[in-house]
C-alpha cells in the first residue's frame, strides 16, 4: 500500500508532500521494516559462535574481505534500507561500547522483531509490544547482573579464558592460547588506576599489521613500533638504554626565513650563506647531543646535513613520524614532545631499554622496546597473507575489548548460551506476574533470547531443538552456568569448560537489541523523499564509479 500524500478537501486533493515522495504507512510499513531488519540478522546469524562460518565480501572495486566479525560484515555490505541501517547501528554501538558481541546484538534484535511480528499478526498493538519488551529488557539486565561472576584483575587465567572465548570462531583459533596471553599482557600493561577505579583506554594498545610470517610471530612490544626506517645509513641501527628526544619541529632551516634576509650577489656571499646554514644545523644537533639524547623521533623533516651530523654523533633518528605515533611514543617512553628545540631539556627525554631497526617481512620498522612503565604498547600483528593478518587483527581487537571490559566491570558470565537460557527461564516466571497482553510480549522476549544457543547449535551442525530442550531442563534444575559444548554436542558447565565472557557484552547486546527493536516497532509511517537524479547533486558526479 504505497500511497501519495494526499488529503481530501471537498473532493479536491491537496498535496502535502513534494511529488515523487514515497510513503508507506501502517502495517505495510511495519512489515517492510521488520523484513529488512530480519534480513540483516539472517545475514550474520550463520557466523555466530566458534563454529560459525565466514563471509567473503567483495566490494565494487574487487577488494576482498574474509571475516566472521559481525560489525565488519555489516559495514562492508553497504546496506541501504533505513530499518536495516538501524540494525547496522546496533553493531557499531556494540563495537564501540564493548568491542565484542556484535553478531549477538544483531541476531537478538532480528529475533525480537520476528517474535513481535507474530504478536502484531495477533492484533496486539505495537505500543503494548514495545512496553512489554521494555519491561522484559529491564528484568533481563537485572537477571544478568544477578547471575554474573566476579573476576579479579589478578586472575590472569580467567582473563585469558575471556580472551580465548572472544577469539574462537575467527580463523586464528589455533593460535588463540598464545594470542590470549599476549592480549591479557597488553591490557594489564596499559591498565591504570584512577580514583580507586581501574580504567583501560584501549587506544593505548596500538596495532601494527604486517603480512608474511605466521600468526604465532605476532608480538607484544612494550613500547611502540614505527612503520619507518632510520633516516641515514650512517646512523646506528640499535641503541641500548635509549634517551629519546621527541620533536615536533623540523631539523631544517626554513626557506622563508633565509630568503627574506639574504640576497646573494657574489660567490663569497653564497659561501658565507651556506656556512651559516651549516652552522645553524650543527648547532641544532649539538643542542640535542648536549641534553644527552641518543635517539630522535621527529614529526617533521630532517635536513640531509643535519642527518649527517646526527649520524656522526651516533644518534639514531627517524623523521616524519605520524602525530598519533608521537603521542604514543610520549606515553610509552615517558618523554615530552617538544615544539621548540631551544626548550629541549634532559627532563623531556623519554626512555627505553632498546631502540632498534629491524626488517619485518622485507621492510624496515623501528622498534622502541622495553620501556620501563609504558602506558602505551604495540601489538605487531603477523600472518601469512593480508587476509589472515586482517582477521587476526579483528580477533585481537575483540579480545582486547572483552578483557578490558571484564576488568573494568569486574564481572563475567558463562558463554555458550547459558545466560540467554537462564534469563529466558526467569523472564517466563516473571511474566506470570503481569497482565495478559504484556505477558505475551515478555514471553516473546524470552523466546527471542534463545536464538543465541539455538544458532550456536545450528551452526555447529547440532540439532537445535534437542539442545534447547536439554538446556531448559538443566537450568530448571538450577544449573545456571550450563551451556552448549559445541564439540561434544552436550550441555556442560561453561565456567569449567573455560568459556567465559564479560558481563558487559551481554548487557549491552540485549540493551541495544531491545532498543532498536522498540524503535523499529514504533514506526508506522515511512516517508522517503524522492532520490536525487544521478548527476544532479554535487556529491554524485556523472563520471563517478557507481554502476
Ligand atoms: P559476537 O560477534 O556476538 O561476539 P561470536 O561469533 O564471537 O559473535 O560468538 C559469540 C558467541 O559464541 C557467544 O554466545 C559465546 O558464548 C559463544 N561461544 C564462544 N566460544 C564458545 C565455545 N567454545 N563453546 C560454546 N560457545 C562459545
Ligand atoms: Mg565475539
Amino acid at each position: 500500500m504505497v500511497q501519495a500524500a494526499v488529503a481530501n478537501l471537498g473532493g479536491q486533493p491537496v498535496l502535502i508532500l513534494p511529488e515523487g515522495t514515497l510513503r508507506t504507512t501502517g502495517k505495510t510499513a511495519q512489515k517492510q521494516n521488520i523484513a529488512a531488519a530480519k534480513a540483516v540478522a539472517d545475514a550474520v546469524r550463520t557466523t555466530l559462535g566458534p563454529k560459525g562460518m565466514d563471509k567473503m565480501l567483495v566490494d565494487s572495486i574487487g577488494d576482498i574481505v574474509i571475516t566472521n566479525d559481525g560489525v565488519t560484515i555489516l559495514e562492508e555490505m553497504e546496506i541501504e534500507h533505513p530499518a536495516a541501517k538501524m540494525m547496522v547501528e546496533i553493531a557499531k554501538t556494540q563495537n564501540e561500547e564493548v568491542g565484542d558481541g556484535t553478531t549477538t546484538a544483531v541476531v537478538i534484535a532480528g529475533e525480537l522483531l520476528k517474535r513481535a511480528e507474530e504478536l502484531l499478526d495477533q492484533e496486539i498493538h505495537p505500543i503494548v509490544i514495545t512496553k512489554g519488551f521494555k519491561i522484559a529488557k529491564d528484568e533481563a539486565l537485572k537477571v544478568l547482573e544477578e547471575i554474573s561472576i566476579p573476576v579479579d584483575i589478578k586472575d590472569e587465567e580467567m582473563l585469558e579464558k575471556i580472551a580465548m572465548t572472544s577469539m574462537t570462531g575467527k580463523s586464528v583459533e589455533k593460535a588463540s592460547k598464545y594470542l590470549a596471553k599476549l592480549v591479557v599482557d597488553a591490557v594489564l600493561t596499559v591498565a591504570e588506576k584512577r580514583n580507586g577505579k581501574i580504567v583501560i583506554d584501549t587506544d593505548n594498545i596500538k596495532r601494527e599489521k604486517r603480512h608474511g610470517g605466521s600468526v604465532e610471530e605476532t608480538e607484544l612490544v612494550r613500547g611502540v613500533v614505527i612503520d619507518k626506517e632510520v633516516v641515514h645509513p650512517g646512523m646506528p641501527k640499535v641503541v641500548k638504554n635509549a634517551k629519546i628526544a621527541l620533536l615536533d619541529t623540523a631539523l631544517e632551516i626554513k626557506e622563508t626565513e633565509t630568503e627574506a634576509k639574504i640576497q646573494i650577489t657574489s660567490p663569497d656571499q653564497l659561501e658565507a650563506f651556506l656556512e651559516q646554514e651549516e652552522r645553524m644545523l650543527r648547532e641544532m644537533v649539538e643542542k640535542i647531543e648536549k641534553v644527552g639524547a641518543n635517539v630522535v623521533f621527529c614529526q617533521k623533516g630532517i635536513d640531509d646535513l643535519a642527518q649527517h651530523y646526527l649520524a656522526k654523533k651516533g644518534i639514531l633518528a627517524v623523521r616524519r613520524v605520524k602525530k598519533s605515533d608521537m603521542e604514543k611514543l610520549a606515553k610509552a617512553t615517558g618523554g615530552r614532545i617538544v615544539t621548540n628545540l631551544d626548550d629541549l631539556s634532559e627532563e623531556d627525554l623519554g626512555h627505553a631499554k632498546l631502540v632498534e631497526e629491524r626488517k619485518v617481512a622485507g621492510e624496515e620498522m623501528v622498534f622502541v622496546r622495553e620501556c620501563k612503565n609504558p602506558k602505551s604498547v604495540t601489538i605487531l600483528v603477523r600472518g601469512s597473507t593480508e587476509h589472515v593478518v586482517d582477521e587476526t587483527d579483528r580477533a585481537i581487537e575483540d579480545a582486547i575489548g572483552a578483557v578490558a571490559s571484564a576488568i573494568e566491570l569486574g564481572k563475567v558470565l558463562p558463554g555458550g548460551g547459558a545466560p540467554e537460557i537462564e534469563v529466558a527461564k526467569r523472564l517466563r516466571k516473571f511474566a506470570e506476574t503481569l497482565s495478559g497482553r504484556e505477558q505475551l510480549a515478555v514471553n516473546a522476549f524470552a523466546d527471542a533470547l534463545e536464538i543465541i544457543p539455538r544458532s550456536l547449535a545450528e551452526n555447529a551442525g547440532l540439532d537445535p531443538i534437542d539442545i534447547i530442550v536439554e538446556l531448559r531442563a538443566t537450568h530448571e534444575k538450577g544449573k545456571v552456568n550450563y551451556g552448549v559444548d559445541l564439540d561434544e554436542g552436550k550441555v556442560v558447565d561453561m565456567v569449567k569448560k573455560g568459556v567465559i565472557e564479560p558481563l558487559k557484552v551481554k548487557t549491552q547486546a540485549i540493551k541495544s537489541a531491545a532498543e532498536a527493536a522498540e524503535m523499529i516497532l514504533r514506526i508506522d509511517d515511512v516517508i522517503a523523499a524522492s532520490k536525487l537524479e544521478k548527476g544532479s547533486g554535487p556529491s554524485t558526479p556523472e563520471t563517478g564509479g557507481e554502476e
